[in-house]
């Protein structure tokens, strides 16, 4: 079991930095996706991670959400499906007391998603930067080496550890906006606990069944509280980028700020239920379904 007490205490750097971009070598291959994700990891020797098409997805899996109306995306641009924002901003403005789970009752939203469209640059390749927690030397040196450019920030939740270099990277953040509430205040996103008070403005809102549309690929987004009240996780083509949530052999804290126990088992059912080959967490190496369904199932 993973000691998650020690590894948020030193944290900054041992967060995994996520970096989503179109893959050259991987294009006009049907059998692999036109997209990679590297990380730091790269330098323990993962190497630029692809699902790989010799696993198939176990039986059960859930299929992918089909939303009605998605908006055609052009390739010059990077498109944000977002399902349910207006529901969620009002929630979010109670903050803490809005721990509770977004319905999406909001059929009319659901069927007329929120499009958010950002430009893409010509010159360079863009990149989706998964929780750029600390060091933001070392991102801008992984970006440069690859010739890639920050166009998007997801972020996975809310923790100081996973955005601290976010706002240097000079480009839209994209959270859930439970997140957003937390990341308005210090001693909600344990910047604090530091003795270095962070704050961060969010540009957009993803939740449940929000979709990210970049290079011809399909990110979803799917909320996972338990963690932090705006956890999310990111599927893409049987990856799962699972941020404090999933880890390999454990599950992320409960006990901190809008940590709930509850919550946190179903999420982690959700996740077993919605599917994944690779599960890539925001600490440590990287697990697969069979070892998260095994590790876990004394959990939930
Ligand atoms: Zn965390």
């Amino acid at each position: 079991m993973i000691n998650r007490i020690s590894r948020l205490a030193v944290g900054l750097l041992e967060t995994n930095c996520y970096f989503i971009y179109p893959s050259e070598k991987d294009k006009g291959n049907d059998k692999n996706p036109a997209a990679a994700v590297s990380s730091f990891a790269d330098d323990d020797g993962y190497g630029n991670i692809n699902a790989s098409d010799e696993v198939e997805y176990p039986a059960g899996f859930a299929k992918e959400k089909v939303i009605s109306n998605i908006p055609e995306q052009g390739l010059n641009e990077l498109l944000i499906i977002d399902t349910c924002s207006s529901k969620c901003i009002n929630m979010s403005s109670k903050g803490l007391e809005s721990n509770l789970a977004c319905g999406h009752e909001d059929t009319q939203l659901q069927n007329n998603p929120l499009e958010h469209r950002i430009p893409l640059k010509k010159d360079k390749i863009p990149a989706i930067v998964v929780d750029p927690g600390a060091d933001i030397a070392r991102i801008n040196k992984h970006l440069n080496e690859r010739d890639l450019y920050p166009a998007l920030v997801v972020l996975t939740h809310s923790h100081f550890d996973h955005f601290g270099a976010a706002s240097e990277l000079n480009c839209p953040i994209a959270a859930h906006p439970k997140a957003a509430a937390f990341l308005a205040e210090p001693s909600l996103n344990m910047s604090i606990s530091q003795g270095l008070p962070l704050t961060l403005d969010v540009n957009f809102f993803i939740d449940d069944g929000s979709l990210i549309k970049f290079n011809g690929d399909t990110l979803e987004i799917i909320h996972t509280p338990g963690h932090s009240p705006g956890s999310i996780c990111i599927i893409f083509d049987k990856i799962v980028l699972t941020g404090d949530t999933l880890f390999k052999q454990g599950f992320g804290r409960f006990d901190l700020p809008g940590g709930n126990i509850v919550a946190l088992k179903e999420s982690l059912r959700k996740l077993l239920k919605r599917g994944f080959i690779r599960a890539l967490p925001g600490h440590g190496p990287e697990t697969d379904f069979k070892e998260a369904s095994n590790s876990l199932s004394f959990f939930i």
